[in-house]
């Protein structure tokens, strides 16, 4: 399995690209309380936002960064810079053992979020 494609419109994070794209390596989609399975998307977020506070915190988030899918993809056509997915929200139809998402597309939300708690997987689907 392959993963998802990622699309986000989190533009307050170092991760994020125009045209919605994300830079890292892999994203880690939690549950936004500990312990507390999600209902809805609103109950997920994307652990791996890193908020845009200028060049210290870039630098911070660099060891995440898909160095080798910005080399292979500088920004146009053909492949598509694209991280791998963990996700852990296992009260989702997408979700599959060993942490993975069969979801063809999944699209993060959260524009102008200032902190994790603020992102949310809005794919999420509960299950029945
Ligand atoms: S919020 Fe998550 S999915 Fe969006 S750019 Fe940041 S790390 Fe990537
Ligand atoms: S669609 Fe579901 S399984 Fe996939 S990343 Fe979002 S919450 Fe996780």
């Amino acid at each position: 399995m392959s993963g998802p494609v990622v699309r986000c419109e989190v533009d307050t994070c170092t991760h994020w690209l125009p045209g919605n794209a994300c830079a890292a390596a892999n994203i880690d989609i939690l549950h936004e309380e500990e312990g507390k399975m999600a209902q809805q998307p609103e109950h997920t977020e994307c652990k791996t936002f890193y908020a845009r506070r200028g060049v210290a915190s870039f630098l911070g988030s660099m060891d995440n960064v898909d160095w080798m899918g910005m080399a292979r993809e500088p920004f146009m056509g053909g492949k598509q810079i694209n991280p791998t997915v963990t996700c852990v929200v296992e009260s989702c139809v997408h979700w599959r053992e060993g942490d993975l998402c069969d979801a063809d597309e999944i699209k993060v939300s959260g524009q102008g979020a200032d902190e994790c708690q603020d992102t949310n997987c809005e794919t999420f689907e509960a299950k029945g």
